[in-house]
């Protein structure tokens, strides 16, 4: 027997509409790429966003096609998204930090129909559009009078583009598991692959990590999305922030420490969330500049290990909640964030402190598991480390196109590639990605704890954890370090700070200092353009050895 309840398909563009309904006076406020802070409201937006759609139709944009957009966070980029799904289409999201052959390879693999662009990228689309094969048209996002000499074809302004037409429009009406957006991760081998997100997995990720134990949003909270909506679907929150009728502040192209600091301060933001490093660089500000965070009251921090260091100075120093949060593009993205159970209560702040530096758990939506290599369940015990395993309706299926071929495990599973503990309480600790963890002598070292805990050094500003051949072990732990400005630690300096923190075999069997450590595109450390960096390094420890 089937239940009696009505049929209202779950799609992204219901949530804009709720937001003018329900919260149309809250603000979209950007500081934009032309320069000066722009504001608008959820009932302005949604006009805007359905003249997205007008506009999109017009150029013979359909069901299916797929949108490129090569744009920071501002809220034209917002109702694009919007204006996108409304008519049915599929907003593709391009990484600027891309190499321009990984653009053009997924430009191409997408076939995306249309590029709308910020100001920024317009040099970098000239070079490339030759070799794209199906891009029609480039809306640059700007307005006329900022509007650049260019040999796009069909390039337009974006105000100009939509100033004519009228915003009636009604929504289109499909199945909820049509393709909504489309974003590539780029693994480590082989080429980008493409995420292809439905609305229903859409609005059941945003829906699902709105609740107070993950990211808790609210209409009374003013939020900063400094991750961008090119990387993993911008966190949810161009969904899950209007859903829940909060303000938006839209960072545009700007990230560093003293410009986030002063949206952060004069728009009173109550959330914000991004990838440690931003969190460094606005960290550094507060410290050099003496400002305090008298608004902010929880920051998300995820997309690589959030160290332990950086969750301390933001709530003792600062007064601010962190939200450790773990998940990947493949995953909406969220899959975990560490939020306090009761059993929790009591703790002491260290102890506390411990307990955030782990990724948490999963909310409603995600199951999660971990196994051996083959595929055998490993127990809860906080000690037992595996491959991490999740399932659930915001969870991929498959590559667009079958890239990769089959992706999940005989339960329906997907590897995330990561390696982790859960402990008898659902809290997941990641160890490292399976690759990058370091193998000595049949024991696994966990170069992601290694890397937190040197940061925690003063004269740190940055870490990477690579394990080097030795003759003995297999595989031994090389430190890489970035020092602060103007200091000048040593290496007996950084391993004495370490020493009795961890076990004494996991001590780095040599330091190296270095100006930049390389990142991809989404900020993480490159760990594969690091180990080819030192491929010949010789570890101090192996004369001894041979
Ligand atoms: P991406 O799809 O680019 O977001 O990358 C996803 C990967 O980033 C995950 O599989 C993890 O290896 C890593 N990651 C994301 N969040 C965290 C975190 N909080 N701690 C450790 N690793 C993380």
């Amino acid at each position: 027997m089937l239940g009696l309840m009505q049929d209202w398909p779950l799609l992204c563009h219901k949530i804009i509409d709720y937001a003018a309904e329900q919260h149309g006076h809250r603000e979209i406020v950007s500081r934009s790429v032309e320069g000066p802070i722009h504001r608008i409201n959820y009932i302005e937006a949604r006009i805007r966003a359905r003249k997205v759609a007008q506009a999109l139709e017009r150029d013979g944009i359909k069901l299916g096609d797929r949108v490129g957009t090569l744009a920071w966070n501002t809220w034209r980029h917002l109702e694009a998204w919007y204006g996108i799904t409304g008519l049915g289409a599929v907003y593709h999201t391009l990484n600027p930090r891309l190499f321009p052959e990984q653009l053009a390879y997924i430009v191409n693999h997408a076939e995306d129909r249309m590029i709308m662009t910020d100001l920024t990228f317009v040099p970098l689309l000239e070079k490339l559009q030759e070799h794209f094969k199906t891009v029609e048209r480039y809306i640059i996002l700007t307005d006329k009078e900022h509007m650049p000499e260019t040999n796009l074809p069909g390039a337009i302004a974006y105000e100009e583009w939509v100033g004519g037409c009228d915003g009636d429009f009604e929504w289109r009406e499909f199945d909820e598991n049509t393709a909504c957006g489309m974003c590539y991760t780029s693994g480590t081998t082989g080429n980008p692959k493409g995420v292809l997100y439905s609305h229903r997995s859409n609005v059941l990720h945003a829906i699902s990590v709105s609740v107070p134990n993950v990211l808790n949003l609210g209409t009374g909270d003013t939020i900063l999305p400094v991750v961008p909506m090119f990387h993993a679907n911008s966190w949810s929150l161009a969904f899950s922030a209007p859903m829940a009728g909060a303000a938006l502040v839209m960072p545009g192209a700007k990230m560093d420490g003293e410009s986030i600091y002063e949206l952060l301060e004069t728009e009173r933001v109550t959330f914000t969330a991004a990838v440690p490093t931003i969190w460094m660089m606005l960290l550094q500000y507060l410290e050099s500049s003496g400002k305090e965070l008298p608004y902010l009251e929880r920051v998300a921090i995820g997309g690589s290990a959030c160290p332990r260091s950086m969750i301390e100075k933001f709530e003792v120093n600062y007064g601010v909640q962190v939200m450790h949060a773990w998940g990947m593009t493949e995953m909406s993205p969220i899959g975990s964030t560490c939020a306090m159970k009761p059993e929790n209560r009591d703790l002491d702040l260290q102890a506390r402190l411990d307990l955030q530096a782990t990724q948490g758990y999963a909310p409603f939506t995600v199951e999660m598991k971990i196994t051996d290599d083959d595929d055998v369940d490993l127990p809860w015990d906080g000690k037992t480390f595996g491959r991490l395993k999740v399932r659930g309706p915001g969870v991929s299926r498959s590559y667009f196109k079958g890239e990769g071929g089959e992706i999940l495990d005989k339960d329906g599973f997907f590897d995330t590639g990561d390696v982790a503990t859960i402990d008898p309480l659902g809290y997941m600790n990641i160890t490292d990605r399976a690759k990058d963890v370091i193998k000595s002598g049949g024991e696994w070292i966990s170069s992601i704890d290694l890397e937190n805990l040197a940061v925690g050094h003063p004269e740190v500003a940055e870490a990477a954890v690579i394990g080097i051949h030795h003759p003995k072990w297999d595989e031994r732990p090389l430190l890489v370090i970035v020092r602060k400005p103007g200091t000048s630690p040593t290496k007996e300096d950084i391993l004495a700070y370490m020493d009795g923190k961890i076990a004494s075999w996991w001590m780095p069997d040599d330091v190296a200092f270095v100006d930049e450590i390389p990142h991809t595109a989404t900020g993480k450390i490159q760990k594969i353009t690091l180990r080819d960096q030192f491929k010949d390094y010789r570890l101090p420890t192996s004369d001894a050895a041979e």
